[in-house]
């Protein structure tokens, strides 16, 4: 049924065999990192927490001193965040903040809510168990152990965890230089008037969003009239300043499609069909150093393809070590009884019940659909769903990872 179409995945796997990571590396402080693609593994040089001390607001003092509640001990020093306290001497205790370096011979912290302040001295209304309330140095890191693996792109809990060892640069990769270009004579640019017979450059919104989801260093080259010379000529000029080159239309066999050409002319192209739907038509190959990938012009068609080919394809290309999405088995509340012969991605979206539902029309140029949805649902070829059943769902959040 599929005869002359490739799989998604087959296609995949030759897309991501032809994804050179980019090699250069460029240190940036902590500070700026978030959403970089770490180059090296980092390895803590220092305990974490630095030193033992206080996980509440209380009294730190020997759990020997308090054989039962009601003990009365003085409180012969008070130790605040950031300063270090004198040894402890027997039968007295430490007035103590969250964050305060334990007193030497302290043996646990004692809440404030457990305890009665008298005067200078302190009434432990609870007997303490040893280690109580005490964070001991090195207890989340310890020199020597590795916090973040190379290939990570960086996420804000990262950067505070590179911070908190010290940390303050961090060696990245270069960002992936992505040409974009928008073939189509029918195409006009928002904020112009649209003339009889021509569509607004939706593609140029959509694929930029996306590229700058995904960390690139963006050059958008704008619309390029379907002409064999102007493609070619932009084609060669993307390719000399870019790692790789996506491209929407122009890129099936008809009078105007001059993509194809163009690439085999500057470089070399595989051209697939794909059995997946929306898609289909998708041209992948190389211009000088560049890699380039042709999209199809139809919106819905050329978002779902930048999800899953060109998304994986960037962060290989990236240095990110893991790039498959992760899917989450979720619930139909909708029934799908005609399933196409290829691989179907569904825009849907969560029902506020814990299920899904399908946005009325799946037709590939329905924009619309994109934007109601909250992802995709990869439903297998000629696969029915009936409402129940349980789906593979690719959330947005997921994919814009
Ligand atoms: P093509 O792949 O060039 O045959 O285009 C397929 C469909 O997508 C046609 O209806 C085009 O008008 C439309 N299309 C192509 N490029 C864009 C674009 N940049 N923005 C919106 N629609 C487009
Ligand atoms: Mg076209």
């Amino acid at each position: 049924m599929n005869k002359g179409l490739l799989s998604v995945d087959e296609a995949l796997a030759t897309l991501l065999a032809g994804a050179v990571p980019v090699v250069t590396t460029e240190m940036v402080p902590t500070l700026e990192a978030f959403d970089r693609v770490l180059a090296a593994s980092q390895v803590s040089t220092m305990d974490v927490p630095p030193m033992d001390n206080s996980a509440m607001d209380g009294y730190a003092l020997r759990v020997a001193d308090v054989p039962a509640a009601g003990a009365r001990l003085l409180v012969a020093q008070k130790v605040m965040a950031g300063a270090v306290g004198a040894p402890l001497a027997a039968g007295t205790a430490a007035r103590i903040f969250t964050g305060a370096p334990i007193p030497r011979g302290a043996d646990a912290v004692v809440m404030q809510e457990s305890c009665t302040a008298e005067g200078g001295a302190v009434v432990v209304n609870k007997v303490p168990r040893a280690e109580e309330w005490i964070r001991r140095r090195g207890s989340d890191i310890r020199a020597g152990d590795a916090i973040l693996p190379a290939g990570k792109r960086l996420l804000p809990q990262d950067t505070g965890l590179a911070a908190s060892v010290g940390i303050g640069m961090l060696q990245v990769r270069r960002r992936v230089r992505l040409g974009l270009f928008f073939t189509g004579d029918e195409l006009v640019m928002p904020g112009d008037p649209l003339p009889p017979g021509r569509i607004y450059n939706s593609n140029r919104f959509t694929l930029n969003g996306l590229a700058k989801a995904y960390g690139c260093d963006v050059r958008d080259y704008g619309i390029v009239p379907d002409s064999l010379e102007a493609t070619r000529e932009v084609l060669r000029h993307a390719a000399g300043e870019c790692d790789l080159v996506v491209t929407s239309g122009g890129v099936s066999v008809g009078d105007a499609d001059f993509v194809k050409p163009a690439v085999e002319a500057e470089g070399s192209l595989l051209m697939w069909k794909i059995a997946m739907k929306p898609g289909r038509p998708l041209a992948f190959g190389r211009v000088g150093e560049a890699a380039f990938i042709g999209l199809p012009g139809n919106p819905v068609s050329s978002f779902v393809t930048f999800l899953i080919f060109v998304r994986p394809f960037l962060q290989k290309t990236q240095g990110i070590a893991d790039v498959a999405p992760k899917s989450i088995a979720a619930r139909a509340d909708f029934d799908w009884t005609e399933p196409d012969s290829r691989r179907e991605f569904l825009r849907a979206r969560w029902n506020g019940k814990g299920g899904l539902e399908l946005y009325p029309t799946q037709d590939s140029a329905v924009m619309t659909s994109t934007a109601w949805a909250d992802g995709l649902v990869d439903n297998p070829a000629q696969h029915a769903v009936r409402r129940g059943d349980i789906v593979t769902f690719l959330p947005y959040s997921e994919l814009y990872r």
